[in-house]
């Protein structure tokens, strides 16, 4: 069959955690699809923001996807569930392991369910490069083992295999992507947990040192959150169902020091750093193996990095002015 002959018309598509910034981002995306006709956002805004979603044509519905009473409101006629809802963070959950638990596993367990008690719709999961934690090798490729290294990790780990337990079991359509570092506008800085690239942005604009754990050497996979938005889109449209994780990453690798780099040089001066010690639960690097991403997505083309922080570099700039 061709990708052509699986395309289906006039999908509806329920996001969870469609309020945070690869949700609104997938979204504004969705809106661009003429496949989709109705996007529907279910997120208790714990982390996100119902601004967010301004300008897209997506309806959002307050609620968590811990009740199943909720999650059956939603799903209704839904095609496809793009499951993004969770706590994120590594060293959030080994502060905080219950809502790790509670979210990221049991949250992933209700919302499968709901899919199934929905008649079969396909679930896309957003599960995370964590999984691999201590496991050393470069690239990471899916058959290694994984070795979670935090409770987050852990519980990606279990809700992506529930998720490929649900696919067989129930006969349900389902992809389990391993997101790696996704950055790019709406990404939130100015907490205790933000990521990397709006971390090191946020305190360059801001003129105070570039916060960094460690010596820097740590090496990561960045992704653009509009290549990432891409991907999704083209999932859902051609509902793309896969028996294993997928790593939604482009085999690039930079470290820590190295994007300091990249700022520097979009921003013309050079950036005073401070390093404190190394965070519990980091992985020393991150690089995917994208073979698989590649044969099944064979169209869609990556943002570069210096393309990508130049963009969130402007959405940062924006939202100071405003
Ligand atoms: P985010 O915090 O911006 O988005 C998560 C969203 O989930 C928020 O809008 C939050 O309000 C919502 N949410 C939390 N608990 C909820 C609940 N109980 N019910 C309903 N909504 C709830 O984070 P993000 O960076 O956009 O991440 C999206 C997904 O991708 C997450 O599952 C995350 O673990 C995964 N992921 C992200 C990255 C990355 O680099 N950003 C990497 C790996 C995996």
């Amino acid at each position: 069959m061709t990708a052509l002959e699986r395309r289906i018309d006039g999908q509806a598509i329920l996001v969870t955690g469609g309020a945070g910034f690869i949700g609104a981002n997938l979204c504004r995306r969705l809106g661009n699809d003429e496949l989709i006709t109705e996007v529907v956002v279910l997120d208790d805004l714990s982390s996100g923001l119902a601004s967010n979603l301004e300008g897209t044509k997506a309806r959002l519905v307050e609620g968590t996807i811990t009740d199943p009473d909720q999650l059956d409101e939603v799903f209704a006629g839904a095609n496809s569930v793009v499951h993004l809802a969770a706590k994120p963070s590594v060293p959030r959950s080994i502060v905080d392991p219950f809502s790790s638990h509670r979210i990221n596993t049991d949250g992933t367990f209700e919302v499968l369910e709901a899919a199934r008690r929905a008649g079969g719709a396909q679930v896309i999961f957003a599960s995370s490069s964590s999984v691999y934690g201590a496991n050393p090798t470069l690239p990471k490729h899916v058959d290694l083992a994984p070795r979670p290294l935090s409770p987050y990790a852990a519980a990606k780990l279990s809700g992506e295999s529930n998720v490929l337990a649900w696919r067989h079991a129930y006969d349900m359509p389902a992809l389990a992507f391993r997101f790696f570092n996704v950055f790019g506008p709406l990404q939130q800085a100015g907490h205790a947990y933000a990521a990397v690239v709006p971390a090191f942005i946020d305190a360059a604009l801001d003129g105070r040192p570039i916060p960094v754990h460690g010596d820097g050497s740590q090496s990561r996979d960045f992704t653009y959150v509009d290549t990432v938005a891409d991907v999704i889109a083209t999932a859902i449209t051609e509902r793309i169902s896969e028996p294993q994780p997928v790593n939604l990453a482009f085999g690039s690798r930079t470290d820590l020091l190295g994007l300091i780099s990249v700022i520097e040089d979009l921003l013309g001066r050079k950036l005073e750093r401070e390093h404190t010690d190394p965070r519990a639960g980091d992985v020393p690097h991150s690089q995917a193996d994208a073979s698989r991403l590649h044969e099944l997505f064979p169209q869609v083309e990556p943002v570069g990095l210096e393309q990508g922080v130049t963009a969130t570099l402007d959405w940062f700039r924006t939202i100071r002015r405003n």
